[in-house]
């Protein structure tokens, strides 16, 4: 949590105080304002937020809205024919740029008998002990001691309110003393994330002026396994279609009329068997087109700190 508050107030920070700001201060500011991440972690993942359940959003929504308006942000709900979504905003006087944000507040949902704690919307910390497993240290242990190793346990402490959380502490932090952005920040709020976000595409389209920003951070990804902050530039997307095949209406031995039935099964094995080479190269024509790594790119690839002996053994 600390390392990443650090990271969250860089970001927060990495133009106009890149310079100012060294990391020794960055530091030293993640060090004074961690205990109110903490407890406001703490309160974050402590509210429901299974999206199948609108009224468990309904105090998430508004629960965001109440935080970002007491620190001054515009707030507005984003409706949709569906659960809405939040933009939030704050504007700086004379800025030309403007970032935006992603958050999800909704969780995955929740099978209470595969919790090893009495409820997952109570967070509690955990140590791992000699045989792999997960065990309840006492929170307050968080007040004078940190080790790496621990961990908070609750529904979305990780995707997405811990996040959500850092970002908040970060801006406390950065308020207190008395240093602002000279850009514009916006959020959203996205309240069905783990239902497929099923309204944000179309409000995209619909609130495009809304949403406009120079640039745009995600902050609901996988971290690098070595545990460090990770950036990732670029997400590839998804693209999904859905294909029919026919078979016989009844089941069929493979002889039956010699073999005049074909098995969809094994058509459709084919077909996708027939998209990718055996070490993962898409083969559908102009898949590739357009895509280059520089030199640069590739420099920058290299740097990242994969240990493929780990990974695998993981
Ligand atoms: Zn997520």
């Amino acid at each position: 949590m600390k390392k990443i508050l650090l990271l969250a107030v860089s970001f927060i920070y990495f133009q106009s105080f890149a310079q100012e700001l060294k990391k020794a201060a960055l530091k030293d500011l993640t060090e004074q304002n961690w205990q109110h991440g903490l407890s406001l972690l703490q309160e974050i993942v402590s509210m429901p937020n299974d999206a199948f359940y609108p009224e468990q959003i309904e105090t998430n929504i508004a629960w965001s809205e109440k935080q970002f308006g007491e620190r001054g942000w515009t707030t507005e709900r984003l409706a949709t024919d569906g659960i809405p979504l939040l933009l939030v905003g704050k504007s700086s006087p004379g800025a030309t740029k403007t970032i935006l944000f992603y958050f999800h507040m909704d969780g995955q949902a929740v099978d209470r008998s595969k919790w090893n704690q009495e409820d997952p919307y109570s967070p509690v910390l955990k140590s791992q002990n000699a045989h792999g497993d997960w065990e309840i240290i006492p929170t307050s242990k968080l007040r004078h001691e940190y080790d790496p190793n621990w961990r908070i346990f609750a529904r979305s402490t990780s995707d997405d309110k811990g996040p959500v959380a850092m970002f908040l502490t970060a801006w406390d932090g950065l308020a207190k003393e008395n240093i602002a952005p000279d850009y514009n920040v916006k959020i959203i709020l996205d309240f069905e994330e783990e239902q497929g976000s099923p309204k944000l595409p179309g409000a995209v389209v619909k609130y495009k002026e809304k949403l406009a920003a120079d640039m745009m951070l995600i902050l609901d990804g996988p971290r690098h396994i070595s545990n460090e902050p990770t950036l990732s530039f670029g997400a590839r997307g998804i693209s999904d279609l859905t294909l029919t095949t026919y078979g016989p209406k009844f089941p069929q031995h493979s002889g039956h009329y010699g073999n005049y039935a074909p098995n969809p099964a094994l058509l459709l094995s084919q077909l996708l068997a027939s998209m990718k080479d055996e070490n993962g190269r898409v083969l559908i024509p102009g898949y590739y087109d357009g895509i280059e790594l520089t030199a640069e790119e590739k420099e920058i690839l290299s740097k990242v700190p994969d240990d493929e002996e780990a990974i695998q053994k993981s």
